[in-house]
């Protein structure tokens, strides 16, 4: 069984920083594992700018991030499988991964998760209805439309206003499709203030606050949605052919479920650890504790 000193799982901006700066602060074998087949993870789906101000000092698109951090951290020379997952996690210090070759198992001594966050989708609503198609995470849509050129619906409703949300507005209005409402539970956008301005004012978005929705209407496709406002409980129905969940993000931790107590050679950062707002302190805290790795 090969061993490493260091195991990284996920290649997004987290893990690749934590695994950049164990390797400059002397840790020397690294191995960074990745499921999919690119590094830089949710950043190469955002081809929107407001990337890397703190950190590279420059307006970004989450691509571009990307691609000027996979340069640095490729110079480097570290360890890296891609089109590999991590499917368990052992207390011993042991990872079994999974790619093509078939599954195998690695030892480790110390393991930095960076696996990201996952989305809250629109089943921990209590949502009568049916369930047909046209609905969609706003991070699975982003991924169809902007990775995968996919199409996914041309009348579009989307639940809750944060910033992957405000994000998917404006790209389907940029790509002529029509947004007929946000619905937000609270009677403020969420997400960050830019983005409120970027997206809902600088494209007239309408935003439907103080309400959720209620029930899906449809049989193979969707219909239609009923909209409650909650401050008068009256009811209204929307048609359209596809609706969007942007209902935040949960730290993606599923390889821990099964331990009691956390191990003493685990380490987080980025997403995983707890969901950041921009990229640039996804990077400095991977890179800090990359640092704190090597030193302990
Ligand atoms: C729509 C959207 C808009 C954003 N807008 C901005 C913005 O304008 N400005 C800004 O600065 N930031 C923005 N962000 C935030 C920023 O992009 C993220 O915080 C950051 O990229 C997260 O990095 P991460 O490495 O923690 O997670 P991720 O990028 O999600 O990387 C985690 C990686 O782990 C991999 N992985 C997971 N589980 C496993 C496993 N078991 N085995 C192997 N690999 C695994 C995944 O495939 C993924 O590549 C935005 C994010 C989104 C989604």
């Amino acid at each position: 069984m090969k061993n490493y000193d260091l195991l990284v799982i996920g290649g997004g901006a987290a893990g690749m920083s934590a695994a950049l700066s164990a390797h400059e602060s002397g840790v020397k074998s690294i191995l960074v594992v990745e499921r999919q087949g690119w590094l830089g993870g949710v950043l190469k789906q955002c081809l929107h700018n407001g990337f890397g101000l703190g950190y590279f000092k420059e307006d970004c698109t989450g691509t571009e991030y990307a691609q000027k951090y996979i340069e640095k951290f490729s110079k480097a020379g570290i360890n890296v499988m891609l089109d590999t997952m991590v499917i368990d996690l052992l207390p011993s210090g042991e990872a079994v991964i999974s790619s093509e070759n078939g599954v195998e198992k690695i030892s480790f001594n110390k393991c930095v998760l960076a696996t990201g966050c996952r989305e809250r989708t629109i089943g921990s609503l209590s949502i009568s209805g049916s369930r047909p198609s046209g609905v969609f995470t706003a991070g699975t849509a982003q991924k169809m439309v902007n990775i995968s050129s996919l199409d996914v619906g041309d009348n579009i409703v989307i639940l809750g206003t944060g910033d992957i949300g405000q994000i998917m507005a404006r790209t389907f209005i940029q790509n002529g499709k029509n947004v007929i409402a946000m619905i937000e539970i609270n009677d403020h956008p969420g997400g960050l203030k830019r983005n409120q301005i970027n997206c809902i004012q600088a494209y007239n978005i309408p935003v439907i606050y103080s309400a959720t929705i209620d029930r899906i209407v449809g049989n193979k496709r969707i219909e239609g949605v009923y909209v409650k406002h909650l401050d008068t409980g009256i009811r209204e129905f929307l048609q359209c052919d596809t609706l969007i969940s942007a209902l935040g993000l949960i730290p993606e931790r599923e390889l821990l479920s099964g331990f009691e107590t956390v191990p003493d050679w685990l380490y987080m950062c980025g997403n995983c650890d707890y969901v950041h707002d921009i990229v640039d302190s996804v990077t400095m805290q991977g890179e800090e504790l990359g640092k704190r790795i090597a030193n302990e």
